[in-house]
């Protein structure tokens, strides 16, 4: 079977599209497949995901430099700017590597939205990414340019969230 590699797009308001990416990095693995996630803004939890390479041989993660970028700010600082650059950098490495069949790129549209990242970057790295490497790009409010060159997309809706309810983040859930 000819392998296509895809552009995957997951975006929305809804809660699950870096859970989702996980979920497709766990099927990867069990097909024998490479992959390395590269998150582009990173909380201040301690997610979960961060261990699952100590359990997943062939799985590869590897979070931003400073641990929060503070989102609330009008204007991006210029150091999330500078980093924002050597993990797009980073990303471009992996995918051009031939070392990975899967490659995530966690967040990235949230970086380009806020600012961090130009979204010509984004477009020239699925431009040169080898044609067998299948490609996620996860974040809320994906441009409208990735969309369009992009070959699945799927756009997350929130029905209800307990956040609304003023539950807070549940270990294992959210983190
Ligand atoms: P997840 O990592 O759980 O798949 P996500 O990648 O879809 O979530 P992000 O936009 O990356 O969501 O947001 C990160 C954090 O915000 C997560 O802890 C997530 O649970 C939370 N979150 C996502 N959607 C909502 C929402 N609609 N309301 C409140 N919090 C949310
Ligand atoms: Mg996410």
């Amino acid at each position: 079977m000819a392998r296509k590699g895809l552009v995957i797009v997951h975006t929305g308001p809804g809660k699950g599209k870096t859970t989702a990416a996980l979920g497709l990095a766990l099927r990867a693995v069990g097909q024998g497949m490479r992959v390395a996630m590269v998150q582009f803004i990173k909380g201040s939890w301690k997610y979960g995901e961060l261990k699952a390479p100590e359990f997943l041989p062939g799985f590869e993660i590897q979070p931003m430099g400073r641990g929060f970028v503070n989102l609330g700010a009008p204007t991006p600082d210029p150091e999330d700017v500078a980093l924002a650059r050597e993990t797009l950098d980073a990303a471009r490495g992996k995918v051009l590597s031939g070392r990975y069949d899967l490659v995530i790129l966690d967040e990235i549209n949230y970086a380009v939205d806020y600012g961090l990242v130009p979204v010509e970057e984004v477009l020239r790295l699925i431009r040169d990414k080898p044609d067998p490497v299948h490609l996620v790009l996860t974040g809320r409010n994906a441009r409208p340019e990735v969309v369009e060159v992009a070959d699945l997309v799927t756009e997350m809706r929130e029905v209800k969230h307990p956040f609304r309810a003023g539950i807070k983040a549940q270990k294992g859930i959210e983190f």
